[in-house]
């Protein structure tokens, strides 16, 4: 189950690199996987351990995220959700104090290897916070400024398109297309989220982290959104941290349950939330404690 490989990373500056296990094998099926062996895999999370400074988050978490499906991560809140979601597109990497173990692959390719280009690796897994954050710059210019950074548009025509193209389908072309050039920042919440996804696949991403997209919205807007990620599935991988079990129940194919820095359950949704394996999920999704 584990990558037999035992090779030493070199560790970074001041966030420490992943490095592989240290060799000891695990014949048995993680509890993580069990059930869905048959899906492809994306991303593939095994005994990845985080600290910060000497407080340790995550405990050997084991993981595997399938291809073009929704992933809730769910749990009590400070269970380690979002530092696992950092995990994946190594926005940890910013934090000093932080230390993580293990191993992350994005199709097969280990996210932490120093030949990893983290700029490249951020484009390739693009990230959308719980609060909206548009850049101060027109609807326009927040989808164009990275490709036209990246230079991977060669033309206005084509920037005009991709900026068209990433806002159809973030579900924002029809409010916005008469008003391109106008503060990203005047949108209403629903809308400016909807533009930081727009701006995330603008960038040609192949995963999406959403780390609780909706919870600064009201109800209409929420239910936009998670239109929207039901969309958007059908072409990119996502994983969705989210403290609404509804919302859990509504947009994902699959849900990890944390809790006090480990997976204590992952499974389908359905099962998970019907027939639960473990006491502590069922516990948490009946609401004994939240
Ligand atoms: P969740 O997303 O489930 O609410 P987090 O991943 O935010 O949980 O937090 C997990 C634990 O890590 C908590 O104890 C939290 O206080 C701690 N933590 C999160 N971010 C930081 C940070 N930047 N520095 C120090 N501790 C942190």
């Amino acid at each position: 189950m584990y990558s037999e490989a035992t090779t030493e990373f070199p560790e970074t500056t001041s966030t420490e690199s992943v490095t592989p296990m240290t060799g000891q094998t695990d014949t048995s099926e993680p509890a993580s996987t069990a059930g869905t062996a048959e899906k492809n895999v994306k991303v593939k999370a095994e005994d990845v351990n985080l600290w910060y400074g000497n407080t340790q988050a995550l405990h050997g978490l084991n993981l595997d995220i399938h291809e073009r499906e929704v992933t809730a991560l769910i749990g009590p809140s400070g269970c380690g959700k979002s530092s696992f979601l950092r995990c994946i597109n190594r926005m940890n990497d910013l934090i000093p104090s932080v230390r993580v173990r293990g191993q992350i692959t994005l199709d097969g390719e280990d996210i932490y290897d120093p030949d990893v280009d983290v700029v490249q690796l951020r484009s390739n897994v693009g990230m959308v916070f719980q609060k909206p954050n548009p850049f101060p710059k027109s609807i326009y210019e927040n989808i164009a400024y990275a490709p036209r950074l990246h230079g991977t548009v060669n033309s206005r025509r084509d920037l005009d398109d991709l900026v068209e193209h990433s806002l159809k389908r973030a579900g924002l072309w029809h409010e916005v297309s008469d008003r391109l050039q106008t503060p990203g920042t005047a949108l209403s919440g629903g809308q400016q989220q909807r533009l930081c996804i727009a701006r995330a696949i603008a960038v040609n991403p192949e995963v999406i982290l959403m780390d609780e997209p909706a919870s600064s919205l009201d109800p209409l807007a929420t239910a936009t959104i998670e239109e929207l990620i039901d969309e958007l599935k059908d072409r990119y991988t996502i994983a969705i941290v989210t403290h609404n079990l509804q919302q859990a129940a509504r947009v994902a194919g699959y849900t990890a349950f944390f809790h006090m820095g480990e997976i204590v359950e992952f499974n389908d949704t359905d099962t998970l939330f019907t027939n639960p394996r473990e006491q502590k999920t069922e516990d948490y999704i009946t609401g004994r404690y939240g």
